[in-house]
């Protein structure tokens, strides 16, 4: 479980880009955090990552305070918008590179490098190098990478704003059956309305880095809590 309490973020320390952020992530979740450009979305992410300082309020990550916790001791993986592959390193070693620099042996590197790309559509690709693939298997690579660390979080931060819309729209199925597959947390930032009603167990709308409504996407739809939300999804007025 992931909960945020009372949870601000400056950059200056003068005004805060996120404001009092109360909210329970629960095992096993599908979380979506949505919202327009600039609301605080990667912010959020970065800080439950550890990439970023959190300047109020308090992370806990399962029962514990994570406030302080280095990125490396926080049990969770993380898929960035550019994919983040390494050029010079083939698909086989960009999915295990994590588990290298934790010393997991060479044989169970290669064993579980196989079953995730199997899991992901890759095995005639694991001896290609990046530059060699297209953007929909890059992505892949990128989501291989986070679901072999077996780390029971998952943070994505608009993992598919790169690609055409079908592929889109089947990556976000794909998504989805790994998520439930593995039974791991996801916390899933998008933009994109219609991503977080497909994709969201829950959504979690933001808007100048406050809350506006958390709840399931029918919900939300049926009940949006202000003028702002409603519009944003489009309920019927
Ligand atoms: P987008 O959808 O465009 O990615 P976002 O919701 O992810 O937007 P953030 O990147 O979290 O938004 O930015 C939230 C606010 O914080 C913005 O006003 C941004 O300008 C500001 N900001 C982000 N990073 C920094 C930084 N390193 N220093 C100062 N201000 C920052
Ligand atoms: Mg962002």
């Amino acid at each position: 479980k992931v909960e945020l309490i009372d949870v601000s973020k400056s950059y200056d320390r003068q005004k805060d880009v996120i404001s009092n952020i109360n909210v329970t992530i629960e095992p096993g979740e599908f979380f979506v955090l949505v919202g327009p450009s600039g609301c605080g979305k990667s912010t959020m992410l970065r800080m439950i990552a550890g990439l970023e300082e959190i300047t109020g309020g308090t992370l806990k990550i399962g029962e514990k305070t994570a406030n302080r916790l280095p990125p490396s001791k926080r049990d969770l993986s993380m898929v960035f918008q550019n994919y983040a592959l390494y050029p010079h390193l083939n698909v086989e070693d960009n999915i295990t590179f994590g588990l290298d620099v934790k010393k997991v042996p060479k044989a169970e590197r290669k064993k579980r490098a196989h079953e995730t790309a199997e899991m992901l559509g890759l095995t005639d690709y694991l001896k290609r190098k990046p530059r060699e693939l297209s953007g929909g298997q890059r992505q892949r690579v990128a989501l291989a990478r986070a679901i072999v660390s077996e780390a029971p979080i998952c943070l994505m931060d608009e993992p598919l704003s790169n690609l055409d819309a079908k592929l889109r729209a089947h990556m976000r199925s794909e998504i989805r059956r790994i998520q439930k597959r593995l039974g791991i947390t996801m916390i899933y930032v998008t933009h994109d309305q219609v991503e977080a009603m497909t994709m969201g167990d829950r959504i979690m709308i933001l808007h100048d880095g406050k809350i506006q409504q958390v709840g399931s996407p029918i919900d939300i739809y049926n009940h949006p809590a202000n003028p702002f939300v409603a519009t944003f999804i489009g309920s019927p007025p």
